[in-house]
């Protein structure tokens, strides 16, 4: 069973993803890690993330780098939106999150284009959104919490950009895919979504079995 869970920055996906892989039993995989990892690896050689070529190079990056802290950053996630524009970068990590998808038994995986490009033929597909003033509250208060004085203004600013490039792209634009099944998480607590979230994929699990 393929469950794929997409959305913008900070709207809950990972968090909706993480709860229904344990509840189902399947594997999880967060792509956005991967995209961040090329956006870090393309700063730390010193390259520039909008240079396909640079951004290229760095897809080859070590395994290891998936659990560095840095990837979790907003330097990270500004990088990822950036490299994860170039259609050479999105080719060169299709087969991976396929092959994720595709093991026996099946996988959760959250990010942009899972329910549109990677895996079209999810059992069950979610799109998680809220709103940008929420998404922005939500990931400043995070990043208060990690120690960063980020303002919230600079924080809704970013969030609103990133919005900007992931939809707009020519790749792989951010969009719901027409079967999914859409979750605003603007009001509800961690927990409402999660229990939501896990209707909607009974409902559509229901529906392919029936
Ligand atoms: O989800 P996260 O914020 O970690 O993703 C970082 C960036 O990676 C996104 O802003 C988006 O540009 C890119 N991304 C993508 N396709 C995915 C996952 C992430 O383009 N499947």
């Amino acid at each position: 069973m393929i469950i794929a869970v997409d959305g913008p920055a900070a709207s809950g996906k990972g968090t909706i993803a993480r709860a229904l892989a344990a509840h189902y039993g399947l594997p999880h995989l967060d792509t956005g890690l991967l995209y961040r990892a090329v956006g870090q690896t393309v700063l730390d050689n010193g390259g520039d993330p909008a240079s396909e070529a640079d951004a290229l190079a760095a897809c080859s990056f070590a395994d290891a780098l998936l659990a560095d802290a840095r990837l979790r950053g907003e330097d990270a996630g500004k990088a990822a939106s950036i490299v994860s524009a170039h259609p050479l970068v999105r080719a060169a990590l299709i087969a991976r999150q396929r092959a994720f998808a595709a093991q026996p038994g099946g996988a959760v995986l959250d990010g942009r284009d899972i329910g549109t490009v990677i895996a079209p033929d999810a059992d069950a597909k979610l799109f998680v959104r809220a709103t940008s003033a929420v998404r922005a509250r939500r990931r400043h208060e995070e990043a208060r919490k990690a120690g960063s004085t980020i303002s919230y203004d600079r924080m809704l600013a970013d969030i609103k950009a990133r919005d900007l490039r992931d939809s707009t792209r020519a790749t792989a634009p951010l969009r719901q895919a027409e079967d999914a099944a859409l979750l605003d998480t603007s009001f509800l607590s961690i927990d409402a979504a999660i229990s939501h979230a896990i209707e909607l994929v009974e409902k559509q699990l229901a529906r392919r079995t029936g």
